[in-house]
């Protein structure tokens, strides 16, 4: 991509309503532009983190069993009324009527909507366990958008809803999404700590918050320093193995981890001093078993293997990828800017041209964008004519993994620079082991 022929309306000033550093750099950096009260458009930088912090949660959510759907985001006020949370939610919902005057609503959640087609369709424990999940704006009205992105009125969200025939497959799907957080969350450079959360008049121990610690967090949290070394299971995990996901559940439920809801003083005590962690935190999943709160009103049940009709266990399971953009940024940046890791960087090298117009940096940089392309890179090309110091600055703060620096001088010598924009490392090098040094051939 041609930085001349893209659309990236950066910032000088720093944006006076933007309180946090994520909602600082995410508008300086023409990630996101505001459109209303905790409304935000995305703009072509944003997007493509978005789109790849989104790639992440369905990779992992497939692999553990769940499968994709797509809900509508306007819903009818009926269901609502059926598990009679219509009338209990209150003014976080938007309720809306369409032309023959029928209550509708933005829906904040889906557990109605997903509950209609599970009863429509699933008669028998055999079509069980069934994990469906989507990736759908919500809109929720709350009392205090703030931090941009971080706490909107209109947010994405992935969603998860497991149906199991009793609590005992129940906390198998619970187990799987709670692995699969764990996985989601670090391939995204992210250290999330499980932390439990208040299940309300559910009761038992199936919640938890999946918090990032940050000082800018709304959450107060509290932790044993374990998590913090504590290894996430790798790629090859068997999610179809139910003994294997229940220890990793146990290992990473074992030490102390709540949230401020749930903190138990007398049992804070007993961690050694030493490793109390006390923090703020983001939270940026959630994860609740909720047995048949919306089986039971709505009728969605499968006969058993004993004959007999049972109402379905469930639970549900949300993840917030745009507040996730945010998130990282929070954990991730430096005084120049933002810096992305390599898996939701919104493109993997930034190739600097410092004298555009130039013959020499002009050819050279055509074939070094070729060339990366061609291995799979993707390549913000700066081929504009602006001066060098504007370009550097610019780089630093989109935050991209590489930048590679051509100007008149290296090339005399055959050499161009490259620059690791986390460590600031720079390297000058041949032009052909750049080429190497990024997959392509020399
Ligand atoms: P919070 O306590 O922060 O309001 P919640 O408990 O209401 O969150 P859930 O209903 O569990 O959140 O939603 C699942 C996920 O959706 C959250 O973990 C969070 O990542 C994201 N999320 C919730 N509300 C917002 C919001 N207003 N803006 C952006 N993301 C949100
Ligand atoms: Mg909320």
């Amino acid at each position: 991509m041609r930085l001349s022929r893209y659309f990236l309306p950066i910032l000088k000033e720093n944006p006076r309503e933007a309180e946090i550093i994520s909602h600082r750099l995410m508008l300086r950096a023409g990630m996101i532009r505001q459109q209303g009260q905790g409304s935000f458009s995305w703009l072509p930088l944003g997007k493509r983190v978005l789109d790849k912090v989104c790639r992440i949660i369905r990779e992992e959510q497939n692999r553990a069993g769940a499968l994709e759907i797509l809900m509508p985001t306007i819903q009818s006020a009926e269901l609502w009324r059926e598990s009679g949370r219509y009338e209990d939610y209150g003014k976080e919902m938007l309720r809306i009527k369409d032309r023959q005057d029928r209550d509708m609503l933005y829906g904040p959640t889906n557990e109605e909507m997903v509950t209609e087609i599970f009863r429509s369709y699933v008669k028998s424990y055999k079509d069980l366990p069934l994990n469906l999940y989507h990736i759908q704006w919500k809109f929720r009205d709350e009392v205090r958008p703030r931090f941009g992105v971080m706490r909107s009125r209109e947010f994405l969200m992935k969603d998860a809803y497991s149906f199991d025939l009793d609590y005992e497959g129940a906390k198998a799907a619970y187990n799987r999404m709670f692995v699969s957080y764990l996985r989601t969350f670090t391939r995204m450079g992210l250290q999330a700590i499980p932390m439990r959360a208040d299940t309300g008049p559910i009761g038992g121990d199936l919640s938890h918050e999946f918090i990032i610690l940050a000082d800018t967090g709304e959450s107060q949290v509290f932790c044993h320093r374990d998590y913090l070394s504590l290894a996430v299971p790798g790629a090859d995990t068997d999610f179809s193995n139910d003994a294997e996901i229940g220890a990793i559940v146990k290992t990473w439920t074992t030490p102390y981890a709540t949230t401020d809801e749930m903190h138990d003083e007398a049992a804070w005590e007993k961690v050694p001093a030493s490793d109390r962690v006390s923090a703020r935190g983001i939270e940026v999943g959630h994860i609740f078993h909720f047995g048949d709160k919306y089986s039971k009103p709505m009728g969605a049940k499968v006969t058993g293997p004993d004959g007999k009709d049972h109402f379905v266990s469930g639970g549900s399971y949300g993840i917030g990828p745009s507040r996730l953009v945010a998130a990282i940024i929070e954990a991730s940046h430096d005084d120049n800017g933002i810096i992305w890791p390599e898996a939701v960087a919104p493109f993997d090298v930034g190739l600097i041209n410092m004298k555009a117009g130039d013959a020499e940096c002009d050819r050279v940089c055509g074939e070094l964008h070729a060339a990366f392309v061609a291995a799979g890179k993707e390549v913000l090309y700066d081929d504009t004519d602006q001066r060098p110091g504007g370009k550097f600055a610019t780089a630093d703060l989109i935050g991209l993994p590489w930048q590679v620096i051509v100007g008149p001088r290296g090339i005399a010598a055959g050499e161009v620079e490259i620059k690791n924009r986390r460590t600031g490392e720079r390297e000058t090098l041949p032009i052909a082991d750049v080429k190497q040094r990024f997959g392509a051939a020399a």
